[in-house]
């Protein structure tokens, strides 16, 4: 009989039992507008302004009125992006900064925006992912709109010293947005201590239900709406409220923050450490990211002579659920960006797998996971054309990668 591993909660987590228990009522007996003005409208309009100061309080922001909800990461991504350099806070400078690991909520939005006439300069890596300082400082300027680098990366887990990042950013006025989605409810943030002006997090990364989202907008900047009609958030996001997910939204944030938050770093962090080092006891395995300064919860390999969406298909059949950056599983020819930007080969890159671990995993798991994996690697070697004599044989693996 198969165990059911599931070591994808960087894709997205089950909701929790009391996530659940708080989101119940708002979807059955209280379903009242927030805009209505009789009692059940305003019951949902206390049970949103309840949420609001949950996100609140978990940022360190300073007032509840700095967080609008959105349908999730990446509309508050594209919010915060788009909705700045094109709203009145950006005093027409047009300059954006991101770098070559974003997400593709943040990527793509600043693809669209360069179509549009906004400059965007994508900065390196370094083989750990960390983003290049020297070149932040050396390419943010006073024409510089908005600097977006997300907090934690959501392939390799590495992740990036934010404060250093604000403050280079505010040197030359302009503005700082991370992407957090990652981050939120996994390592501490504290928005006010950390100079971010803007901030994304998503429900659904730490136990909260799918589809909603906030951003935290620091008081007194302007964007332009996302979406228009209603007026609800202050007119940015309008339509009316999923009222439930905010409330799930603040159940999940408040659970995974504050005191609640050093516990179940150092658990995970245990966790995954164990499951690290017997990955790496497999031979020809890479970790890729920084195995110091990572999400406490994520594990990324490669395995030199496997196929990524081979060893994903074979770890279902064992009941394990885990995820790969190699080619086809990226809808294209080539492996992940962030794969790439942190400069693996090809034809390494196309045997990466990530798990990520959470709360809800334990070490049986953690060993299952590595008794697992080491069968499937040597499984899929065995029928490499690329593993040959118990070693990987490059000059084939770069040919196959090729043609
Ligand atoms: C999941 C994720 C997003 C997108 O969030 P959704 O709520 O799924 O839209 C954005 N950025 C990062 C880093 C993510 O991991």
């Amino acid at each position: 009989m198969n165990r059911f591993v599931y070591a994808d909660n960087a894709a997205t987590t089950p909701v929790s039992s009391s996530v659940y228990d708080a989101m119940q009522p708002w979807l059955r007996d209280f379903y009242g507008n927030p805009s209505s003005l009789y009692r059940t409208g305003n019951q949902a309009r206390r049970a949103m302004q309840h949420a609001r100061s949950q996100v609140a309080e978990a940022l360190h922001a300073a007032s509840p009125e700095e967080i609008i909800f959105t349908g999730g990461g990446s509309q508050a991504d594209n919010l915060a992006i788009s909705g700045f350099v094109k709203g009145a806070s950006a005093k027409g400078r047009k300059h954006i900064v991101t770098s070559r690991i974003e997400h593709h909520a943040v990527l793509y939005t600043c693809e669209a925006l360069e179509k549009e006439g906004f400059p965007v300069t994508y900065l390196n890596v370094d083989s750990q992912g960390h983003v290049d300082l020297e070149q932040l400082k050396a390419v943010v300027s006073d024409e510089t709109a908005l600097v977006t680098i997300m907090a934690a990366n959501n392939e390799i887990g590495t992740v990036q010293d934010i404060t250093a990042i604000a403050e280079i950013a505010h040197a030359h006025g302009a503005v700082f947005h991370t992407d957090a989605v990652q981050a939120i409810g996994h390592i501490p943030i504290d928005v006010q201590a950390m100079g971010i002006d803007m901030l994304s997090l998503s429900a659904h990364k730490f136990h909260g239900p799918k589809g909603i989202g906030a951003l935290y907008c620091r008081k007194g900047i302007a964007l332009k709406p996302l979406v228009y009609g209603g007026g609800q958030e202050k007119g940015l996001c309008s339509g009316t409220e999923n009222v439930a997910g905010m409330v799930g939204l603040g159940q999940a944030i408040a659970d995974a923050t504050g005191d609640n938050l050093a516990p179940k770093m150092d658990y995970v962090r245990k966790l995954t450490q164990r499951l690290v080092n017997g990955i790496l006891k497999i031979p020809y395995t890479h970790y890729t990211g920084d195995p110091e300064n990572r999400l406490p919860g994520t594990a990324s390999f490669v395995f030199e002579a496997v196929e990524g969406e081979g060893l994903i298909l074979y770890l279902d059949n064992a009941g394990i659920c885990g995820s790969t950056g190699s080619a086809c599983s990226t809808g294209s020819l080539d492996p992940s960006h962030v794969l790439m930007a942190i400069g693996l080969p090809h034809e390494i890159a196309h045997g990466s797998l990530r798990l990520t671990l959470s709360e809800q995993n334990t070490e049986e798991d953690v060993d299952y996971l590595i008794e697992t994996v080491t069968k499937v690697v040597g499984t899929l070697r065995a029928m490499s054309p690329v593993w040959v004599d118990g070693k990987p044989n490059l000059v084939a693996a770069h040919e196959l990668t090729n043609h």
